[in-house]
């Protein structure tokens, strides 16, 4: 590539590129994995749907690789990689909300933090992520499971419609009326089929929530994920949460000799009437005693941003594994009671969520979305700070995956999966792979879009 053409690019982007002999170059090129050190040819931090038009035809006139940045959560790193042109949509965050309508349109690099604050001034909200970091893209594109997933279903479920820039570089605008292939392939299937400019989501009223984290001493944790297994079946469908393997953090509403414990926690969101909210947390009360909590009404963007504290973008290693679960079976329960208590440091944990009521109402094959008789979608989220500790970290997750993974479903969310799980992307699409692939083929035949968990055409 000559320097005339880098030139070109420059010239031709109104947004920053970076390239490796620029001051900020170190910065542009981190994502929120520490275990990812990538060093990509450029950063292209875009403006707009016209920067990244022009990023996408120069990565394709120049053969370069594409990675897709949005909120920088992939686990594997997707949105960086060696020599690459990184699309870096950080610097379009904008979301702006019809009240009227009920809806919100998101610039592909917001995160579910601006979206939340920017829809509860309208007392709105929609399904998204329970760390208020993460991309609103990436989360949407591969499903999207959140606290409101029970009453208004996924992320994905919640789409209008979006701005595509495709790989020849056409902006397109893909809905149940224009594009409806491409449409169907974007809810579920990832970032195969171009960069998303902008999100169109559906608005449900949901202001403030009643919930929180309510921490079980870990001899009871199979009186809790019994409660929990019984009454997530037909609990109210403003339920929403899920239980979690906690190191108890020194917080000051946990009694400071139990600093430092494993403990079953349990994070609950109630988005009913908020006078019901002790009602519906009952049967998690009733199934042991409450060791410590910190639940009440708060807005809805407060339990949305509640836990970022535990996991600080690029200061944490992660390794995580994945399933679905239709029945968490007492062997099951039991492979949770042996692996979940030797969870190794406090960022670590693994969350059971329930992914059931309108999850399941919509067809298996309505969305890519293919899982949509599961009950639960499990994640062994392991997050450590020292990279001294990687083989520990990364044993404990998998050990825990090998006693989990017979017990559960074939497939796993796709965005709770590492690199590592590439051959477990069809089984994740399980009888939508092949429409996938034809879609894929339609709209990037050449697989330019590949640093994602790959469709291949
Ligand atoms: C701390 C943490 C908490 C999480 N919590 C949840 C949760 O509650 N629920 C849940 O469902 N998932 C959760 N996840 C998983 C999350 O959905 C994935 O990591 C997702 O890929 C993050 O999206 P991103 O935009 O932040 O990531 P990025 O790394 O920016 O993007 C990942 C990939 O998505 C694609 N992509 C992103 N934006 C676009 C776009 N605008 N257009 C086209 N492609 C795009 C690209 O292929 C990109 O490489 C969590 C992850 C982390 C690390």
């Amino acid at each position: 590539m000559s320097v005339q053409t880098i030139e070109g690019l420059r010239e031709s982007v109104q947004g920053e590129v970076i390239g490796p002999s620029d001051r900020t170059y170190d910065e542009a090129r981190k994502v929120f994995n520490a275990m990812i050190d990538r060093r990509p040819a450029f950063v292209v931090r875009c403006s707009g749907t016209a920067d990244v038009i022009a990023a996408v035809n120069f990565a394709r006139e120049n053969e370069l690789d594409i990675a897709v940045r949005g909120g920088g959560h992939s686990v594997p790193g997707f949105g960086t990689a060696d020599d690459a042109l990184v699309i870096d949509l950080s610097g379009m965050r904008d979301v702006q909300v019809d009240p009227e309508r009920r809806t919100a349109n998101a610039q592909g690099g917001a995160t579910w933090g601006i979206f939340n604050d920017a829809t509860h001034a309208h007392g709105l909200a929609t399904t998204g992520g329970v760390v208020s970091t993460t991309g609103v893209g990436g989360l949407t594109l591969g499903g999207g499971i959140g606290y409101l997933a029970r009453g208004h279903g996924l992320s994905c479920d919640n789409l209008v419609s979006a701005e595509v820039v495709t790989a020849d570089g056409r902006a397109l605008t893909a809905s149940e009326q224009e594009n409806d292939d491409l449409f169907w392939a974007l809810r579920g299937g990832g970032g195969n089929f171009g960069v998303v400019t902008s999100f169109e989501f559906r608005l449900h009223p949901v202001k403030d929530v009643y919930g929180g984290p309510l921490f079980f001493d870990v001899k009871d944790a199979g009186h809790v994920l019994r409660a929990y297994r019984e009454f997530i079946v037909d609990a109210p469908e403003q339920f929403g949460g899920f239980p979690a393997w906690q190191i108890a953090p020194p917080l000051p509403f946990i009694p400071k000799e139990r600093h430092g414990e494993t403990m079953l926690a349990f994070v609950a969101c109630w988005a009913g009437p908020i006078e019901d909210g002790e009602k519906a947390l009952k049967p998690l009360r009733d199934a042991a005693p409450v060791v410590a909590e910190h639940v009440g009404a708060m807005p809805y963007p407060a339990l949305n941003s509640a836990f970022d504290a535990l996991y600080p973008p690029g200061g944490l290693q992660h390794y995580w594994k994945a399933n679905f679960v239709k029945e968490l079976t007492d062997d099951a329960i039991d492979a949770h009671l042996e692996h979940g208590p030797r969870v190794p440091v406090v960022n670590s944990t693994v969350h059971i969520y329930p992914v059931n009521g309108a999850c399941n109402r919509v067809a298996s094959d309505a969305t890519a979305f293919a899982y949509r008789d599961a009950t639960f979608a499990t994640v062994i989220a392991g997050m450590w700070p020292d990279p001294a500790e990687n083989d520990a970290n990364i044993a404990w997750v998998r050990d825990y995956y090998d006693a989990t993974a017979p017990l559960s479903e074939e497939g796993g969310y796709i965005n709770f999966m590492s690199g590592d799980d590439q051959d477990r992307i069809r089984s994740n699409y399980r009888g939508n792979y092949d429409r996938l692939v034809e879609v894929k083929r339609t709209y990037d035949p050449d697989n330019l879009f590949h640093l994602n968990q790959n469709i291949r055409p």
